[in-house]
């Protein structure tokens, strides 16, 4: 009895989590912005992501790094920041191996934020790299299955860089690691 109670709490974190990111994801695709918009500084959201799944990677024994420059701002809400964030720093820590790490940096470039989340994991087949970004697609389905989630969360990141003016991709992603770019606007002014 105690077996199925556990697969059933994980089954329902399973459809919570879906739920979540469906109902952001329609919300998103219906343009609707978020009521709390404002501006929100990069560095901070990047912190407060980390120090929330700061467990998560001790617990796979995966080390987080942050290289980052306070003071550079863009116009986004800190929870749609944050879920960006957190999409692809969850990521980077679940399709790692243990013993490995994930590296969040920033710099300025013109009148843009670069962000890059560079980890040390399985990497990303090229015939994949756009596709990643659709709902649903999974690159491997029985290992991503098994260790759950159900692919919307780059679809999520993707959407969420556009609405912002911004882009998403995937820079870099060999058998050594994936390093994902995000671009974000300065101050929310649109990249040409
Ligand atoms: P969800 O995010 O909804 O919980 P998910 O992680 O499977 O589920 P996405 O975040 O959209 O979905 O990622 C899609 C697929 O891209 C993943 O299933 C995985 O195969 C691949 N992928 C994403 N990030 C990485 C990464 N950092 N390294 C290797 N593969 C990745
Ligand atoms: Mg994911």
């Amino acid at each position: 009895r105690r077996y199925f109670y556990d697969v059933l709490d994980i089954e329902a974190e399973r459809l919570h989590h879906l739920i979540d990111d469906m109902l952001v994801l329609s919300q998103i695709e219906n343009a609707k912005p978020d009521s709390t918009e404002q501006r929100c500084d990069v560095a901070q959201e990047i912190r407060e992501t980390v120090a929330r799944l700061y467990p998560i990677a001790e617990k796979e024994n995966i080390s987080l790094k942050v290289e980052l420059k306070d003071g550079i701002w863009v116009a986004c809400s800190s929870s749609r920041l944050q879920q960006m964030l957190g999409n692809l720093i969850e990521n980077a820590i679940k399709y790692n191996h243990s013993g490995g790490s994930v590296t969040v940096s920033m710099q300025q470039e013109n009148q843009q934020v670069l962000l890059h989340i560079a980890d040390t994991g399985c990497g990303i087949p090229e015939e994949y790299r756009e596709s990643i970004f659709q709902p649903f697609f999974r690159v491997d389905k029985s290992r991503s299955r098994q260790m759950g989630g159900v692919g919307l969360g780059l679809a999520l990141v993707r959407e969420i860089a556009v609405l912002h003016g911004g882009s998403v991709c995937v820079e870099s992603g060999s058998k050594d690691g994936t390093t994902f770019a995000v671009k974000l606007p300065l101050n929310g002014e649109k990249t040409e």
